[in-house]
């Protein structure tokens, strides 16, 4: 690639790279064009966020006639078509009784907000004793102090301790480095055991929550949960009077085949949040959903005392709206089935061929490649390898874009997420595949 393409090293911006990149010129379906005119494939769609792939004519259009006739309306001022639109749809879309929607701008904000409401919930319950959340290790579920405090993420979160409350932690079901097997739902329960006495050891009149993504994200490499997990800590919950939330800001939106992850199993949440996929890179969008006797009791209580300024943007609701009409319309969640098993069959394919791959994981179109220095026993490449990064480089040197995650020791191992758009078609995860291997051998070498 072309030198004086990269321009941010220059930059007054300092977003954290790595590397110097191109200047984006265009984009349209998977594929993306530098100023230069190489072209790339968004293989992760972006941060697992370009799930309906770019300049969607219809959510473009959609976008347009909505700023046609305003862009803003302050939500204590206004009710907007496109935001009570936008919340019915969320809610036809999300478990029954989770009929109460809050729309925020991003993941982190989701979160946040389900932190909140959790706590104010218990409040208004009568039991101000509830504070701690339990989330897991390694987990990430956003860069706000609050969701920070609940992120299995010791390197991000550390620095700030003095600035929050450290919150308790469980090990992600990772049962291939604990030598279990995912498909026994002894081995759903043997994790699940685990919140239970995590719960007990704090005492279960201080547990407020436990927040957990239904199909892991960047921090674990997409996780699936082994059998028996997601209704075995729903059960553990319930017994404690621990409300359960699901992170879905990544695996929501469609890409594992349901429009929540957590709709592959059938234990629902108290309170979710959803973003990357449900704004889809159009908009900065993502929303809180609840069961509504939640939120009655809050509302009861004297008002949910949380709010963004942006929340509920019109334009921001007419693209998500947009977009979910678009998933429907294509079926792309169909789509994210049956191209998702195609390119899972497909990187299963170069395991013989590359030692160094440990597993391929993942459901949908939420996959990832595990990197490891020895298959059998997933013992970790060495972290000065950087493999993570290499291979991206990889990918990325080739007109492929993957996304890296590095090892956490003695929790993962290096892995990178492949996870193009939902429209992807059997012949462009051909053109990912051939890029992918150049890739993984120009590394291997
Ligand atoms: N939760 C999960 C599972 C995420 O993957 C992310 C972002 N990677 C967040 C929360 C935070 O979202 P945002 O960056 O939009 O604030």
């Amino acid at each position: 690639m072309p030198s004086d393409t990269l321009r941010n090293t220059r930059s007054h911006l300092f977003y954290q790279t790595g590397h110097p990149r191109p200047v984006l010129d265009r984009a349209e379906g998977i594929y993306m064009w530098d100023s230069e005119g190489n072209r790339f494939i968004d293989g992760s769609s972006g941060a697992m966020v370009c799930n309906i792939g770019h300049s969607n004519p219809a959510v473009l259009a959609a976008m347009q006639a909505q700023m046609e006739r305003f862009t803003f309306g302050y939500r204590l001022h206004f009710v907007t078509e496109a935001s009570e639109a936008l919340a019915a749809k969320t809610a036809s879309l999300a478990w029954p009784g989770m009929d109460r929607v809050f729309f925020v701008s991003g993941g982190s904000e989701a979160v946040e907000s389900a932190i909140k409401l959790a706590r104010q919930y218990a409040i208004a319950i009568g039991q101000p004793s509830r504070w701690k959340i339990i989330s897991r290790s390694p987990s990430y579920h956003g860069c706000t102090l609050g969701a920070l405090a609940i992120s299995g993420y010791e390197a991000l979160s550390d620095p700030f301790l003095p600035m929050m409350q450290a919150m308790p932690k469980v090990s992600a079901p990772r049962a291939w480095l604990d030598g279990l097997d995912p498909a026994d739902p002894a081995t759903g329960a043997h994790y699940a055991a685990e919140l239970e006495r995590k719960i007990l050891e704090e005492g279960p009149d201080s547990v407020l929550g436990f927040i957990l993504e239904p199909v892991g994200g960047a921090s674990t490499g997409a996780l699936v949960p082994p059998a028996g997990y997601m209704e075995a800590v729903r059960e553990v919950c319930t017994r404690h009077g621990v409300l359960l939330i699901h992170d879905e800001v990544m695996s929501g939106g469609g890409r594992t085949g349901r429009f929540l992850g957590g709709q592959n199993w059938t234990a629902a949440p108290d309170i979710l949040a959803v973003s990357k996929g449900f704004g889809a890179g159009y908009v900065p969008l993502g929303a809180m959903v609840a069961q509504g006797h939640i939120v009655d009791a809050v509302m009861a209580g004297g008002g949910f005392l949380h709010g963004f300024t942006y929340a509920g943007n019109p334009l921001a609701c007419a693209a998500g709206l947009a977009v979910i009409a678009e998933i429907e319309r294509q079926d792309m969640m169909g789509n994210a089935q049956r191209t998702g098993a195609l390119l899972k069959r497909e990187l299963e394919g170069l395991m013989p061929r590359f030692p160094f791959i440990g597993e391929v994981r993942g459901m949908g179109l939420l996959l990832a490649l595990e990197l490891v220095a020895d298959r059998d026993s997933k013992e970790p490449l060495p972290p000065e390898l950087r493999a993570f990064d290499r291979l991206t480089e990889q990918a990325y040197q080739r007109g492929l874009i993957i996304y890296p995650r590095r090892s956490r020791g003695g929790y993962s191992g290096d892995h990178v997420l492949i996870a193009p758009p939902m429209i992807t078609t059997p012949a462009q995860v051909g053109e990912i595949m051939e890029r992918l291997t150049d890739a993984l051998t120009a590394f291997a070498a």
